[in-house]
């Protein structure tokens, strides 16, 4: 099938090189002209486990990519979109880039033969209830063409995890499909025919509260262990027992439960915040998620405090940042906990040096020449008297890496009995 992606982030270049590998004809379409001329040449312009293998396979052969969105559009069966929707001041979510994306897409179409329900825009983007029906009616006021009537329209959330994007493409948990569309759905269901696992079938509104209501879930499991995490330390028990203690039960389980510095992201705190903006607007006060989100924003900044309880002042201290990822295995550090950290530690005064394993060029654009930047761990802990860990990269495991520096850990990357203090064990 021909399939058109606008948007390659993350989840657009994931979705266009997943479907790509499929066998579907898939154009990725992006305004950065230059994550355009790199995905042509076959080089990712973000870092994600097996991309590049893949990429360098379909790049030129059947995944071609262009700024230009009007004709991909009218070449293709699937639009999808997979542009970004970041948080407003007030966290609500900022529909601008949807908005223009959709609109361009609509005007490459007919209205006449050619246009009438052949093509599916597919929002992919994460966006709050009743988005997708608005974003119709938006189309309809700009360029008279009708959702149902000359082209199909349906909300497909996305749920991959970065780090594990391609598996989470080829092996979803499951798949959503929201459309009032009996024809966009069999097309659809037609689409993920050969996908094995199970797809729910809904129209637009709850296909959209469903991604919100996962991804709030997540997050409030992970401010709920950090939460039980605080109280466990101040009474000197060890959370990581507790958790051993909690996860044979069925009920409860153990993924996703690891007390640390915090959820981060481009998905955890944005989604939360326009949940709970969303529910505020219809009446209700989200105090669940309020929690979640205030837990979170204190809680990386525990690591600062554990260190200035130790030093007193950390004016000139030495420190090493290590980890900026919000988790392993990826080059994103939007929202990550290390951004808390690290500003914290600067307005102390104290003396940074930072590494990354992959973050480095994204960590420079931040934080410029307020901090240093090591080539390795072993180089960012030398003459370090503190060392942060903020991301569980393996590489980071090894305890014999630390020799005596003082190192607050923020993921449970090591356990040692001296020289050592986890952030809430
Ligand atoms: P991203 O910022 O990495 O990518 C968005 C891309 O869209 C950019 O390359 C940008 O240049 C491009 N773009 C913006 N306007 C455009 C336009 N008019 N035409 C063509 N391209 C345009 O974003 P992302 O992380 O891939 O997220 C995209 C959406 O998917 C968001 O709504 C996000 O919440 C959701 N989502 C993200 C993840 C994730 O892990 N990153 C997971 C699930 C869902």
């Amino acid at each position: 099938m021909k399939i058109c992606v606008i948007g390659t982030g993350y989840v657009g270049l994931i979705t266009g090189c997943g479907f790509a590998k499929l066998g579907h004809d898939v154009a990725c379409i992006d305004i950065d002209k230059s994550k355009v001329d790199m995905i042509n040449k076959g080089i990712p312009p973000i870092y994600e486990a097996g991309l590049a293998a893949l990429l360098s396979k379909v790049a030129g052969k059947n995944l071609n990519a262009a700024t230009d969105l009007q004709s991909a559009v009218r070449n293709s069966e699937f639009v999808f979109i997979t542009v970004g929707t970041p948080s407003g001041k007030d966290g609500s979510i900022d529909l601008s880039y949807v908005k223009a994306a959709f609109a361009e897409a609509l005007n490459a179409i007919g209205s006449g033969n050619d246009g009438r329900q052949s093509k599916i825009f597919v929002v992919k983007s994460t966006v709050v209830p009743g988005t997708t029906d608005s974003l119709a009616k938006f189309g309809e006021e700009k360029t008279g063409k009708r959702a149902g009537v000359d082209y199909g329209l349906c909300m497909n959330p996305e749920f991959l995890r970065e780090g594990k994007a391609l598996d989470d493409f080829f092996e979803p948990d499951r798949v959503v499909i929201g459309t009032e569309e009996n024809s966009t759905m069999e097309r659809m269901l037609q689409l993920y025919s050969g996908f094995k696992c199970p797809i729910i079938k809904t129209n637009r509104k709850t296909a959209e509260m469903i991604k919100y209501a996962s991804n709030s879930f997540l997050a409030v499991k992970v401010s709920f262990m950090n939460e039980v995490g605080n109280i466990c330390k101040k009474s000197g028990m060890d959370i990581y027992t507790v958790l051993e203690g909690m996860k044979h039960d069925s009920r409860i389980g153990g993924i996703f439960m690891n007390a640390g510095a915090g959820f981060g992201g481009s998905c955890f705190p944005k989604d939360v915040s326009a949940l709970a903006n969303y529910a505020k607007s219809s009446g209700y006060e989200p105090m669940m998620l309020n929690a979640a989100l205030e837990t979170n924003k204190k809680q990386p900044l525990k690591m600062v405090e554990i260190a200035k309880k130790k030093y007193g002042s950390l004016s000139g201290k030495k420190a090493a940042v290590l980890g900026i990822a919000f988790k392993p295995d990826t080059d994103d550090i939007r929202e990550a906990p290390a951004l808390a950290v690290i500003n914290a530690l600067i307005e102390e005064g104290a003396k940074i040096t930072v590494y990354d394993p992959k973050a480095m060029e994204n960590a420079k654009k931040i934080f410029g020449e307020s901090v240093s930047y090591a080539d390795s761990a072993e180089n960012a802990l030398s003459g370090s008297e503190i060392c942060f860990i903020l991301t569980d990269w393996k590489e980071f495991k090894d305890p014999s890496l630390y020799g005596k520096v003082f190192v607050i850990d923020g993921r449970n990357v090591i356990r040692r009995k001296e020289n050592y203090e986890g952030i809430c064990w």
